[in-house]
């Protein structure tokens, strides 16, 4: 049986660690502190926000919300982001995705001041993380490689395989993994063979938003196994993209879901405000 990466734990030692910077910060008169642009009403971005919220209070990072009508235009919301870049008392903007489709995220993350970046999504970022440089790792692939490190799971040479290549997880990840020394493969919907490749995993990491996808004779006995999946099934009940039963029996480490990757994506977010704290100061 697996043993079981528990990404809460590990999630309030890191938050206990943030709360002790923002004090050290705020005896040199520094108050981190982070704005949050959401667009609309988004159901799941709205618990996110408040999580987000939660979360800063708790270590002292103060938190500014915007909450902005799902038909502005872009002009608006690229006027409130300069707004934002020139407050010097906002170390940390966060532009809570996803935003109506007429507005352009992309030139939305380009317009945040990249020192602002918390989520490591500005192109400056993407390109410092991909060229090996200091910048803010977007906080789900962050998290991921902390939760990593913390168990002493080798990374060096390990054969990694990332089934999803979105912008915010599966991309900068395997972009981190690498910059880890880690040999990386990355599946998506157009894969072939999956099984094949995900077989030969050391490390096998799922985020593709589908329930219980991953089975038992998709994984090698004694791999790694990071489920970054969060579907929500009609019952209510939040699942992963692993069949945890099964693939637990088989693999050495596991995430769970919830208490896994989610909570650790929370507090590489106030890591994030800290280092953009001491980085504008
Ligand atoms: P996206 O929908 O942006 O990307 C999903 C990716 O999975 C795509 O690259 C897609 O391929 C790929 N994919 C879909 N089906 C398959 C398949 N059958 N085999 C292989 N690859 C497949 O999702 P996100 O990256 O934003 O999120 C992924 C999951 O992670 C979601 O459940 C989300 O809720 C969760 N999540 C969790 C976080 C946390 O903190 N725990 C944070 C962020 C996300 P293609 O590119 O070809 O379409």
């Amino acid at each position: 049986m697996a043993t079981i990466i528990n990404g809460k734990e590990l999630s309030i030692k890191i938050r206990m660690q943030v709360k002790e910077k923002v004090q050290e910060l705020q005896k040199k008169g520094i108050k981190p502190r982070l704005a949050v642009i959401m667009v609309g009403e988004d159901k799941a971005s709205k618990i996110y926000v408040k999580n987000k919220s939660k979360a800063c209070n708790e270590v002292g990072i103060e938190y500014e919300e915007f909450i902005l009508n799902a038909n502005i235009e872009m002009d608006e919301l690229l006027e409130l982001i300069r707004k934002l870049n020139e407050r010097k008392d906002i170390h940390g903007i966060l532009l809570q995705s996803p935003i109506p489709k007429h507005l352009d995220i992309y030139k939305a993350f380009q317009t945040i001041d990249y020192r602002k970046d918390v989520d490591g999504f500005h192109p400056i970022n993407i390109g410092r993380l991909a060229l090996n440089r200091k910048t803010f790792i977007s906080c789900t692939p962050y998290g991921i490689i902390k939760m990593l490190e913390e168990y002493k799971i080798e990374l060096q040479g390990a054969n990694v395989v990332i089934l999803g290549r979105s912008n915010i997880v599966g991309k900068p990840l395997a972009q981190s993994l690498l910059n880890k020394d880690a040999t990386v493969t990355i599946c998506h919907s157009k894969t072939k063979n999956l099984e094949e490749i995900t077989k030969k995993a050391d490390i096998l990491i799922s985020a593709i938003g589908k329930p219980k996808y991953v089975t038992e004779n998709m994984v090698k006995q004694g791999a790694v196994v990071i489920d970054v999946g969060i579907n929500r099934l009609e019952t209510g009940e939040v699942v992963g993209d692993v069949d945890f039963e099964e693939v637990a029996k088989k693999a050495s480490y596991i995430t769970p879901v919830p208490g896994g990757v989610g909570p650790m994506t929370i507090a590489m977010l106030l890591h994030n405000v800290v280092i953009a704290a001491e980085y504008l100061k």
